[in-house]
């Protein structure tokens, strides 16, 4: 299918692209990798009245930024594959860089950018639970009101929908610095490879050196209208010493605590099933990564 007619807009700098944000705002749509904005015309689900295209927004927007206090910064153009391949990545955020490979496949992620994969806010994205694990941020600027900085928690609020306001633009995504020997572990299940997840999980575990479980964060995709954190089994782990048993008990925790639909793919039930069975698995192997890390 072809998409409804649209004007086509291919400003040349971030504040050209605010202005027509500004001017244009409900009428408007910002395209970035346009892997699932073009789906979505595609098939007349969504029908803006004009494309804001800001691939030519190069410079500062392509940039992985790394600051001195060891965060990350993705620029609204950095491609999800540039985020993959990147060794500041595979350092300072492990998790990430484990959870990007399953995000579609190659060829997507050379277009798809990672804010416009947060932007989307699909239930089913695995980045959105990451940003919410490791309480990211996004950086959000509009011409009228000037820059906003929006926690991931409230971020997203339900099926790809987000707290940008139609005149902003999502320009950076800001993840805070790697908890020191934090063992990580992203796990999926989707029917094949690169396709969306029917539901994953984003574990992170930071113990002491006498094994006690000092922090753990457990946030699911496909578990809700939109990414969950599991604070429940969090607090389950948090002050006693890392075990099997504690671990079982901490995912028997996930189950009743989410809110899973059921569609063509799988039913609400099967979903609730499969998180809890991910949650123990990533819990263990994120324990297992803390527990080297803590001893090296
Ligand atoms: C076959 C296929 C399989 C896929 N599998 C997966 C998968 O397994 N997991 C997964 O997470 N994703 C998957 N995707 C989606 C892919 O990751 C997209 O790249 C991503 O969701 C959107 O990023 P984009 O840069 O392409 O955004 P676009 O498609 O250009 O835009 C998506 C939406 O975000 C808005 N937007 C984009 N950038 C901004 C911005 N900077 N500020 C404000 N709004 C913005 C757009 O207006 C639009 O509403 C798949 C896509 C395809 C085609």
């Amino acid at each position: 299918m072809k998409p409804p007619p649209f004007e086509y807009h291919r400003p040349a700098s971030k504040d050209a692209a605010l202005d027509l944000l500004g001017s244009l705002g409900d009428d408007a749509k910002v395209l970035a990798g346009g892997q699932s904005l073009m789906a979505l015309l595609n098939l007349r689900l969504a029908r803006p009245a004009h494309l804001i295209d800001i691939n030519r927004l190069n410079g500062a927007l392509s940039q992985i930024g790394s600051a001195a206090n060891g965060g990350l910064s993705f620029g609204a153009l950095v491609r999800q594959r540039a985020a993959e391949r990147s060794s500041v990545v595979g350092e300072r955020c492990p998790l990430l860089a484990e959870a990007l490979p399953q995000v579609g496949h190659h060829q997507i992620r050379n277009r798809g950018t990672v804010c416009g994969n947060l932007a989307h806010a699909d239930p089913a994205s695995e980045m959105p639970a990451i940003a919410v694990a490791l309480d990211g941020e996004m950086l959000a600027e509009s011409q009228a009101r000037g820059q906003r900085t929006i926690r991931a928690d409230d971020f997203f609020r339900g099926f790809l929908t987000t707290a940008l306001e139609p005149d902003e633009l999502l320009t950076e995504f800001r993840l805070p610095a790697w908890p020191t020997g934090a063992g990580w572990s992203f796990q999926e299940v989707s029917r094949r490879h690169g396709d969306y997840a029917l539901v994953g999980v984003a574990a992170v575990v930071q113990l002491d050196p006498q094994g006690t479980c000092t922090d753990a964060r457990l946030a699911f995709t496909g578990a809700a209208a939109g990414p969950v954190r599991v604070r429940e089994a969090e607090s389950a782990l948090k002050g006693a010493p890392i075990s099997a048993d504690a671990i079982n008990a901490a995912a028997e925790r996930v189950g009743p605590a989410i809110d899973p639909q059921s569609d063509v793919h799988a039913t609400a039930a099967y979903r609730r099933h499969v998180a809890g069975v991910l949650a123990r698995r990533a819990l263990r192997e994120a324990a297992g990564r803390a527990t080297r890390g803590a001893r090296a």
